[in-house]
């Protein structure tokens, strides 16, 4: 099963993606992860790094190269599941031309979607576990006591917002692409984890 998880920052994509990915036995990729993973070994340019703190997209790129060779470990074989990419045109026909190649093609693109005041809180009080990579949310996952956290350095307010106008802008294109490919699946991120992680598994067909 080879799929991709969109929507805006704080929808609920890296949360949803961990508990399918366990399930389904493939592994998550998240472009962010990998971005912030090079960022903490000191590896990752000074311009990505402000970029990245700004709200902005990396370019094109950057983050095909990661996915490109992520996507060609022998893990990935029998699947995996994209977190965060592709977020543009540009990146989403890398991805088609990238499987092709090996005579691959999507199953599913998955779009979480949620009202903006909805995706601001989810945002702002997200915190990650740094050793476990387990995500939380002060007010509705709160973590367990001694996780030692981390918060996000662009998930204050004001960048968020500006995450979420980014989205907005550079998807627009994205979701009449996989509609148009007739592999789009669009769930409605509200309510608990529980109940989206069922409609997830529902369009999946897996439930
Ligand atoms: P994304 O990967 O789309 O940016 P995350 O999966 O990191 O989003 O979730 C953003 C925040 O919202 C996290 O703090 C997470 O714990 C919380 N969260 C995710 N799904 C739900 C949900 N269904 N209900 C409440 N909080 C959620
Ligand atoms: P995320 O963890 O998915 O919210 O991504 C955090 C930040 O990493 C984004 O705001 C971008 O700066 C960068 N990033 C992650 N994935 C991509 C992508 N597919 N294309 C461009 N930039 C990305």
């Amino acid at each position: 099963m080879r799929l991709v998880f969109m929507g805006p920052p704080g929808a609920g994509k890296g949360t949803q993606a961990r508990i399918v990915g366990v399930r389904c036995g493939i592994p998550q990729i998240s472009t962010g992860d990998m971005l912030r993973a090079a960022k903490a070994e000191g590896r990752l340019p000074s311009d990505l790094v402000g970029r990245m703190a700004a709200g902005a997209l990396v370019p094109d790129a950057v983050v095909i190269s990661l996915i490109d060779e992520r996507t060609g470990k022998p893990d990935c074989a029998d699947g995996f599941m994209l977190d965060g990419f592709p977020r543009t045109v540009p990146q989403a026909t890398a991805l088609q031309a990238l499987l092709e190649a090996s005579g691959l093609a999507l199953d599913h693109v998955i779009a979480i979607e949620l009202p903006r005041s909805l995706l601001i809180e989810r945002a702002v009080l997200r915190r990650t576990d740094k050793r476990t990579g387990q995500i939380y949310h002060l007010k509705y996952s709160p973590p367990p006591p001694g996780a030692d956290l981390e918060h996000r350095a662009d998930d204050r307010e004001d960048v968020v917002a500006k995450r979420l106008d980014t989205y907005e802008a550079m998807t627009a294109d994205l979701l009449p692409y996989y509609e148009d490919l007739g592999i789009l699946r669009r769930i409605d991120g509200v309510g608990a984890v529980d109940e989206v992680t069922a409609r997830v598994l529902h369009a999946l067909g897996l439930d």
